[in-house]
C-alpha cells in the first residue's frame, strides 16, 4: 500500500490523532502499528501509527522521525481483519485498530515493572567463612540467595529479614550480583488450582468433540500430506496461504444447559495445544466468573493461560498483553475485545453462549465479536467453534444453511433430567389474590417445599430497583427523566429516583411534585429486585436471602463471595438479575422462580420472542443441576405466548421454525440483512431535518429492491437529552448495502451537535 500520510497517536496528546508525512526512506517499514518518533511542538515524543492515509486536509505537515519498534504491535492478519471491520461496519480503520489495540498497550503509559533483582555470585569458602563471621546475618541471607538463580530483592528482604541496604552492601563486596528485572503483574496473585484431568465424555460429547477436533485438525499444516477439500485461504497480497491447510467450516455446538459444553472446549484446546496451536476463548463480560475461569485454569498448565477482562489494571492488561504477543500465552480467555488477541499460532476460537447480546460493542466500531471471530478464523485458518444452549436466530440459520457444522447435545451428562417448567397465568392470580403480589401461591408454596428440605432457590427479575416508576392517583404525574423518555426507577433503600439510561438521581418526593397537586398519596408501581427481595423476606422471615444485581455489587469481590456464600449453603434464596442467569452451575439448587417473564416481550424489538426465550430457557437452565430433579416456576401475564409455551417444552427448534417464518414474511434478518442507522440531536427539529435529509441521499445510492425505512422516532425517543430519529435499511446483500451507506455518510457534513450511528446487523432497535 502506498499512503504518504501516517495517523498517528503520540503518547502526551492521548486522545487524538495527528497528521504526518511519511519521509521516503521510512515508506517500507511503517506500517499500522509501529511506535514511532516523531517531532511534536517544540520536542520530540513517541506514538502509534494507528492508520494511513493518501492526504491529509492540513497543509504543512512534519516527518515521521524514526520507526522505534522492529516488530509491529498488530500482526498482518489482525491489520487485515480491522480493514475487514472497517468496510463490514461502516467505519474508520483506526477505530478498528483502537479496538484491537488496548489502550494501555497503543499509547504505552505504562510500561513493564523492573525491580531490583539479586543474583548469587560464585565465592570461595575463605570469603563465606569470614562473611559468617563478620556479619551473620547478611551471610543468612546468602545462604538462602544461593539455594536459588536469583530473586527479587523484595523477595531476599523478607525471607532473611534485612533490609535493602544490607544487600547493597553485599552487592559493593561482590557477593552478589544486583540488576533490574521485569516482573510480570499477575491478576491472580500467585493463585494455584487443584489440577483436574479430561472428564469421560456422553456419546453425543464425543460426536461434538470430534467435529471440533476434525476442524483443528483442518488447519493443522502437515507436510508432504495432500490438500484436504475444501476452499483455500488467500491471503491480502494475493499470495496463497499453505496448500496442506484447509479453512473449516465453523462448528455450532446446541448443547442444553448442563450438556457439557465446557468439558467439549477443553478437550477441543488441549487438542490443539498438543498441535502447538494457540486457542480464544470468549465468554460474555457476565461469565467471566472465577468459576469459569477455575475450570480452565486447574486443566492447564497455568502459565500459558492469560484472563482478559474489565477489572485488570492498566499495568496488568500491559503485560498480559504483551505476553500473548511474545507467544508466551497458549490460551487466552475473555470477553468481547479478546478476539483481537495477538496469539501468534491461533487453531482454536471458541464463543461460548454465542446468542449473547454482550457480544456486540455499542459504540464505533459496532462489531460483534461472535461474527469478527468467524471472520478471523477465515483469514488465520482456525477452527472455530460456537456454542449455545439457545443459538441465535442468525446462527442456527447459518447451520441450517450449511455455512456451520451443526453439532446437537440434546441430553444433559449424566443423564440428569431437565427442569420441569410450570407457567402461572398470573392473571387467574390477581383475581384469586385480589391484587397483584410479587408471589404467586404456587411459587410460594414451591419455596416453602424446597426450604423444608434445606434446597437452594433462585428467583429472576431482569429490573433492578423496587419499583419501575412512582405516579400520583390524584393528578396523573408520573416522575420521569429530564434527559430521557423513560420513567424514573424508585430504589426505595437509598430513598431515591433513578434512571437506568442516564444516571440521573434525584431524592424520592414525599408528596406530589406537581406544585398544583402536592398530595402525599404518591405510589410507587410495578416491581424491581429490592422489592422481590423485601417481600421474600417477609413471606420467609427465616430464609436467609441475599439480592444480586448492579446495584449492590459495589465491590469487585463481592460477587466471588456471594456466589460462595451460595456454593456453601450460607443463602437459600438468591434473587437477581441476568447477572445471576448465566452459566453458573450450584448442584443443591432445585428451584427456580421467574417472577416476570413477559418483561421483555413488550419491547418495540423484533427479537423480543427470541430475547424472551433464550432468558427463560437459560435461567430455568440454572436448577436442577444435582442430584435431585429441578423445577422452574415461571409466572407471566401471557402464557400462552409461543416464546414462552416453547421455552416450557424446552423446544428450540420448534422455537425457530416459527420464529424464521415470522422474520421471512416480515423481512427482518436471518431473513435478510438489516443496518440501522440513527441520528441524534439536541433539537427534535434538528433530528428530523438531517434524518430525512440522510433518507434522500439513501435513496439514491442504494439498490431498487433493497428496502428503506422513512425517518421515524426511535422507541427510546430520548436520551440524555439527545432527540434520536432512526431509519432502517434492509438488504439480502449486505455488502452491497454497507458500501452504499459507507459513500452516503462519508459524504455527507453534519453540524457538531448532530451525530449519526451506523449499526450493522443490530442486536437491538430501541
Ligand atoms: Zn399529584
Ligand atoms: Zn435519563
Amino acid at each position: 500500500m502506498k499512503s504518504a500520510i501516517a495517523k498517528v497517536v503520540v503518547d502526551i496528546a492521548l486522545d487524538r490523532e495527528f497528521d504526518y508525512r511519511i519521509p521516503a526512506h521510512l515508506a517500507t517499514v511503517l506500517r499500522i502499528g509501529s511506535r514511532v518518533q516523531v517531532p511534536f511542538g517544540s520536542r520530540t515524543t513517541q506514538g502509534y501509527v494507528v492508520g494511513l492515509a493518501e492526504s491529509s486536509p492540513h497543509p504543512q505537515l512534519k516527518e515521521i522521525g524514526d520507526v522505534v519498534s522492529k516488530q509491529p504491535l498488530l500482526t498482518d492478519k489482525i491489520l487485515e481483519l480491522t480493514r475487514w471491520m472497517g468496510r463490514y461496519y461502516c467505519c474508520p480503520v483506526e477505530l478498528c485498530v483502537k479496538c484491537a489495540l488496548p489502550e494501555v498497550v497503543r499509547k504505552s503509559k505504562i510500561s513493564w515493572k523492573e525491580r531490583q533483582f539479586v543474583r548469587p555470585v560464585k565465592l570461595t569458602l575463605d570469603d563465606l567463612a569470614k562473611l559468617a563471621k563478620r556479619a551473620p546475618k547478611q551471610f543468612h541471607a546468602l545462604e538462602i540467595l544461593r539455594k536459588t538463580d536469583g530473586m527479587f530483592v523484595v523477595q531476599l528482604c523478607e525471607q532473611a529479614g534485612i533490609d535493602a541496604a544490607a544487600i547493597k552492601v553485599l552487592a559493593k563486596k561482590g557477593f552478589v550480583e544486583l540488576t533490574d528485572k521485569v516482573e510480570e503483574r499477575d491478576p491472580f496473585g500467585g493463585e494455584v488450582f487443584l489440577p483436574t484431568e479430561p472428564l469421560a465424555l456422553m456419546p453425543d460429547q464425543v460426536k461434538s468433540l470430534a467435529l471440533c477436533i476434525a476442524a483443528i485438525d483442518a488447519t493443522i499444516c502437515r507436510s508432504g500430506v495432500p490438500a484436504a477439500t475444501g476452499p483455500t485461504p488467500t491471503d491480502h497480497d494475493g499470495a496463497t496461504a499453505s496448500t496442506s491447510r484447509t479453512v473449516p467450516k465453523p462448528v455450532l455446538i446446541h448443547g442444553v444447559t448442563g450438556s457439557g459444553k465446557t468439558e467439549i472446549y477443553l478437550q477441543a484446546i488441549e487438542h490443539a495445544l498438543r498441535h502447538g496451536k494457540d486457542s480464544i476463548v470468549l465468554v460474555p463480560e457476565i461469565s467471566l466468573t472465577p468459576q469459569t475461569v477455575e475450570r480452565f485454569r486447574a486443566r492447564f498448565p497455568q502459565q500459558q493461560i492469560t484472563v482478559l477482562h474489565s477489572h485488570l489494571s492498566e499495568g496488568e492488561r500491559h503485560d498480559q498483553w504483551h505476553k500473548i504477543r511474545a507467544g508466551q500465552s497458549h490460551i487466552v480467555i475473555g470477553a468481547r475485545s479478546a478476539v483481537f488477541a495477538p496469539v501468534p499460532a491461533l487453531g482454536l476460537i471458541v464463543v461460548d453462549e454465542e446468542h449473547e447480546t454482550s457480544y456486540k460493542q455499542d459504540e464505533a466500531p459496532r462489531y460483534n465479536a461472535r461474527d469478527v471471530a468467524v471472520v478471523r478464523g477465515k483469514l488465520e485458518c482456525a477452527a472455530v467453534v460456537l456454542g449455545s444452549a439457545t443459538p441465535a436466530i442468525e446462527s442456527f440459520y447459518n447451520a441450517h444453511h450449511g455455512r456451520y457444522v451443526l453439532s446437537a447435545l440434546p441430553r444433559r451428562v449424566d443423564h440428569r433430567q431437565m427442569p420441569v417448567m410450570r407457567i402461572v397465568d398470573m392473571r387467574q392470580e390477581v383475581l384469586r389474590q385480589k391484587g397483584l403480589h410479587v408471589l404467586s401461591l404456587r411459587l410460594r408454596n414451591a419455596i416453602e417445599a424446597r426450604l423444608a428440605k434445606n434446597e437452594q432457590v433462585i428467583l429472576f427479575l431482569n429490573r433492578r430497583g423496587y419499583a419501575t416508576h412512582m405516579f400520583c392517583p390524584k393528578c396523573g404525574y408520573v416522575a420521569e427523566c429530564p434527559n430521557c423518555s423513560v420513567k424514573l426507577t424508585y430504589h426505595r433503600k437509598a430513598a431515591q429516583l433513578a434512571c437506568h439510561l442516564c444516571g440521573e438521581i434525584r431524592p424520592a418526593p414525599k408528596v406530589c411534585p406537581n406544585p398544583d397537586c402536592r398530595d402525599p398519596a404518591i405510589r410507587y408501581s410495578g416491581m424491581g429486585t429490592e422489592k422481590v427481595e423485601a417481600a421474600i423476606q417477609a413471606a420467609f422471615p427465616k430464609a436467609r436471602v441475599q439480592r444480586m444485581d448492579s446495584d449492590i455489587m459495589t465491590r469487585k469481590s463481592l460477587y466471588r463471595e456471594i456466589f460462595r456464600d451460595f456454593r456453601i449453603g450460607k443463602i437459600d434464596i438468591l434473587v437477581g438479575t441476568q447477572m445471576i442467569a448465566k452459566g453458573l452451575h450450584f448442584p443443591n439448587v432445585t428451584l427456580v422462580g421467574i417472577i416476570y417473564a413477559d418483561m421483555a416481550l413488550h419491547m418495540p424489538d423484533f427479537r423480543a420472542g427470541e430475547r424472551t426465550f433464550q432468558l427463560l430457557v437459560q435461567v430455568a437452565g440454572r436448577a436442577g443441576r444435582g442430584d435431585v430433579e429441578g423445577e422452574v416456576v415461571v409466572q407471566s401475564f401471557t402464557p400462552f405466548h409461543p416464546a414462552i409455551q416453547h421455552a416450557r417444552q424446552h423446544d428450540y427448534l420448534g422455537f425457530y421454525d416459527q420464529e424464521i417464518e415470522f422474520r421471512q414474511q416480515l423481512h427482518y434478518p436471518p431473513a435478510t440483512r438489516l443496518v440501522c442507522l440513527t441520528v441524534r440531536a439536541k433539537t427534535e427539529e434538528k433530528a428530523i431535518f438531517f434524518s430525512a435529509a440522510l433518507v434522500r441521499e439513501l435513496r439514491k445510492h442504494i439498490a431498487g429492491t433493497d428496502l428503506l425505512s422513512e425517518a421515524t422516532p426511535a422507541p427510546l425517543a430520548k436520551v440524555q437529552n439527545n432527540y434520536r430519529y432512526q431509519i432502517i435499511a434492509r438488504s439480502p446483500q449486505i455488502m452491497r448495502l454497507t458500501e452504499a451507506i459507507a459513500k452516503v455518510v462519508t459524504s455527507t457534513k453534519l453540524p457538531p451537535d448532530v451525530t449519526l450511528a451506523v449499526d450493522v446487523d443490530p442486536v437491538s432497535l430501541l
